[in-house]
């Protein structure tokens, strides 16, 4: 059955991790296409207002014109290297006053979003008639090359268009013409908030489907853990009644068939000892089934019968009791309190703390300790016990029903794994509380809050 439940454990989280991967894949995938999309509208909305630089400025531009042909025609006469060429285009002193031109464009007919762009030089190709292409720099886009903007990367922009431009001139007359490309790149502010907002509603869909399975799976493997423990419960309640009526009904069994002998019966010693037998064994079988009984009952169908006690008095004629019953245990009490009037009810209090006692001896102890304490508005009474103790992983189902600690031998000692259940009941139809405090080999401690 435990193997069975771990390999559905297995299975379920395997097919959630895959689930989850096919949800994360989806979403990435969503995320891609968004962002594909984004950079589309982008480039159309930044096509629709300039189909080239020159409808910025017009002024900037002719003068952007001058320069090149000046530089162009420089480098023909020998003045200038092609990097002075490169150098001169970057340098270029209407840099500024387009970048603005350019950005306010952005502002006033795309108000929707904040844009920073750049726009860099790729070529500058001189073409003569008679002569083969001169290329004064032919380079991938580059930030270095910008020629304005005010983008410091291309690492999170892309790409908006190339722009080629053609310029016809002269010189010594010659005609030659200069051709030049650049590219402008956008990088869109807040981006990524822009993506998750257009995704807004795939991402809460997705992450709602995962949360809801692995919420039922979470409650179906919590029902199937409590089946399982109640169906464990169950046989080892059943094997420990079996166990714990075997022998009295073999003591029975055996008593019957030797007062059947004549002898035994004309012989009065043994005929009244046998007879003892056989009524000590009827009250056994009684007590079990009283105690069966008695905790088949809910907590809420418990009816106290409570009056006002002096507890202390309360809790020394039940250690008396107790120590006429168990006259080789050492039994100390330390009331720290005196005189406390509480509201109890006697009889199911007095069987609840006898299991409590009756568990110390039968779990190895020769010396118990019974104190009272008055902590705040709480009446404590601990008893404590020098026996076996309880490890620490063992505690947190002692005072469920039926349940008994394994102790290799199951039936080491005998018991129904109900004596604590039902303290722990009764003290919570009180509104009080049970605790322990155990160590395997260091004793036990269990400490009885009732509200004063
Ligand atoms: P049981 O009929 O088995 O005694 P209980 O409900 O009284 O059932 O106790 C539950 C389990 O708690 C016991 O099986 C025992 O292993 C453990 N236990 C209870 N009291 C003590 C104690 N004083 N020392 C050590 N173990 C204890």
């Amino acid at each position: 059955m435990k193997q069975r439940i771990n390999l559905l454990i297995a299975f379920s989280v395997a097919a959630l991790v895959v689930l989850s991967a096919v949800q994360c894949y989806l979403v990435k995938t969503t995320y891609d296409y968004k962002v594909a999309q984004f950079h589309t509208q982008i480039k159309n909305e930044i096509a629709q207002i300039s189909n080239n630089y020159s409808d910025i400025d017009s002024v900037l531009v002719s003068r952007k014109e001058t320069l090149y042909t000046n530089l162009s025609e420089k480098y023909f006469q020998g003045k200038k290297s092609k990097t002075d060429i490169k150098n001169g285009i970057l340098e270029n002193e209407y840099r500024s006053a387009l970048t603005a031109e350019i950005q306010r464009k952005f502002e006033r007919d795309l108000p929707n979003f904040k844009i920073d762009f750049a726009i860099v030089l790729n070529k500058f190709i001189l073409y003569q008639n008679t002569k083969k292409a001169d290329t004064i720099f032919s380079e991938k886009p580059f930030i270095q090359n910008k020629l304005y903007g005010n983008l410091a990367s291309l690492n999170h922009a892309f790409l908006v268009r190339n722009y080629v431009g053609t310029t016809n001139g002269t010189f010594k007359n010659q005609d030659y013409k200069l051709l030049t490309e650049d590219s402008m790149y956008v990088s869109v502010i807040d981006w990524e908030m822009i993506i998750l907002r257009r995704m807004a509603f795939v991402l809460v869909l997705s992450l709602l489907s995962i949360l809801t399975l692995i919420t039922l799976f979470v409650i179906a493997l919590k029902a199937l853990i409590k089946q399982k423990k109640v169906s464990d419960v169950k046989t080892d309640f059943i094997n420990n009644i079996t166990h714990e009526l075997k022998t009295p009904l073999a003591t029975l069994g055996i008593s019957t068939k030797i007062l059947e002998q004549k002898n035994i019966r004309d012989n009065d010693e043994s005929f009244n000892s046998i007879v003892n037998t056989i009524s000590r064994q009827n009250n056994r079988l009684q007590s079990l089934i009283d105690q069966v009984m008695a905790n088949s009952l809910a907590e809420n169908e418990i009816e106290l019968q409570k009056e006002k006690i002096e507890t202390e008095v309360f809790l020394q004629t039940i250690v008396n009791d107790f120590k006429i019953g168990y006259p080789k245990i050492h039994i100390q009490t330390h009331f720290e309190t005196q005189k406390t009037n509480l509201v109890l009810d006697k009889f199911h209090l007095t069987t609840a703390l006898l299991n409590v006692l009756e568990n110390a001896v039968k779990y190895g102890s020769n010396t118990i300790t019974i104190k009272t304490k008055q902590i705040e508005d709480q009446f404590s009474i601990s008893i404590e016990d020098d026996g076996i103790g309880i490890s620490k992983n063992k505690q947190a189902l002692l005072f469920e029903k039926f349940y008994r600690v394994e102790q290799g031998n199951l039936h080491n000692t005998k018991g129904l794994g109900l004596g604590l259940y039902y303290v722990a009941q009764i003290v919570k139809a009180h509104q009080g509380s049970v605790n322990v405090i155990s160590d395997l080999g260091k004793g036990a401690r269990f400490t009885i809050l009732l509200k004063v």
